[in-house]
């Protein structure tokens, strides 16, 4: 194969459809699109086609306005055929959102892996009605900027269950390796991790068709974070080797398609990519870290712009995943600062 037309990327559809329209991809497979009231201002959804009813690929968030969509949807694309099952890719909410009204209005059978489902399930039920200790803990250590802080700790804290529909009990496990029938096409399955814990992807074994969740988007990295549930983990080495191993199934003629932005040809390049996004940061980092400092202030590094106030979390969340990684492979030290934040320090 020539290297270098391997080597690039293009977008089929220039547009995406409009909120309660759908796109046919390929036979029997439907791009639909859900809003977002946030930066990332929407959600990719698929609707699979098989005969009697439809597999639907992810969700949008829950609310009044959503279901409402949902059923200008079943009404209009979906032709009032069935929602018969709902496979969700990762456990984050954009995605679960409405699964668990799919499965209790409609009964739609969902379907997702072990621990999407253990995560989405466990968070929704996890109502704060004020920010724990390990939280607060947790933002000290990355030296969250203690005016954001206060005001965190004043208002009532983000809940999963704000955005998430009460998930009822019983789902069907998928896992690496299964191959999963859905819009009369055979799909290898296979786990990514990093930016979600065990996101599921699936590749056609019938044509060109990937469907590729978060774990891999066109023109937006995933976010690589470490929360409180989790403080220690390093899940860019988790993100790392699912590029690698990912990279290895892309083909130059596969059609990516994504939980966000547009469906794209040209895996071979992105894979690459999205690995080496992550080698530069750290070497900015490493660079940067030769005069101690704290998670918060490698933002520079890691972006290479200033942060903004809507995007302060993300932001912290996928800084700390990085100076984690730097800690965990030992290319830099850290200690404790006075008033709790980590500052960490290039070894060499
Ligand atoms: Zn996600
Ligand atoms: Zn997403």
């Amino acid at each position: 194969m020539d290297g270098e037309a391997a080597l690039t990327m293009r977008y089929p559809w220039e547009d995406a459809p409009a909120h309660g329209e759908a796109i046919e991809i390929a036979e029997g497979v439907l791009w639909l699109r859900f809003p977002l009231p946030m930066k990332l201002d929407h959600v990719n959804v698929y609707a699979l086609d098989d005969g009697d009813g439809w597999t639907v690929i992810d969700t949008g968030f829950n609310s009044e306005k959503m279901r409402d969509l949902w059923r200008t949807v079943m009404d209009g694309p979906l032709k009032g055929k069935p929602v018969k099952r709902v496979v969700v890719t990762h456990h984050h909410p954009d995605h679960v959102g409405l699964a668990g009204w799919l499965q209790s209005e409609f009964g739609a059978q969902l379907i997702t892996t072990r621990t999407s489902w253990l995560f989405a399930r466990m968070l929704t039920l996890d109502v704060q009605t004020e920010m724990t200790q390990e939280n607060i803990a947790f933002y000290r250590s990355a030296g969250m900027d203690p005016d954001i802080l206060a005001e965190r700790i004043a208002e009532r804290p983000f809940n999963f269950a704000d955005i998430v529909y009460p998930m009822p009990s019983g789902y069907t496990r998928i896992k690496q390796g299964d191959v999963f029938r859905m819009g009369g096409r055979d799909w290898d399955v296979h786990i990514g991790n990093g930016h979600a814990p065990e996101q599921a992807t699936f590749w056609s074994r019938d044509d060109n068709l990937v469907l590729s969740g978060d774990q891999i988007l066109s023109s937006i990295s995933p976010n690589i974070g470490v929360y409180p549930t989790e403080p220690e983990a390093d899940p860019l080495a988790d993100w790392l080797e699912s590029c690698e191993r990912l990279a290895t199934l892309a083909r130059s003629d596969h059609l990516a398609l994504g939980g966000h932005k547009l469906p794209f040809v040209g895996l071979p390049l992105r894979m690459r990519q999205l690995a080496d996004n992550h080698h530069s940061a750290l070497d900015r980092m490493l660079d940067h870290l030769k005069t101690p400092g704290t998670a918060a202030d490698c933002f520079l590094a890691v972006f290479k712009r200033q942060i903004g106030k809507s995007e302060y979390g993300m932001a912290l969340v996928e800084a700390v995943a990085h100076v984690n990684h730097l800690y965990l492979t030992g290319a830099v030290t850290r200690t404790r600062r006075e008033d709790g934040a980590w500052l960490y320090q290039s070894k060499a």
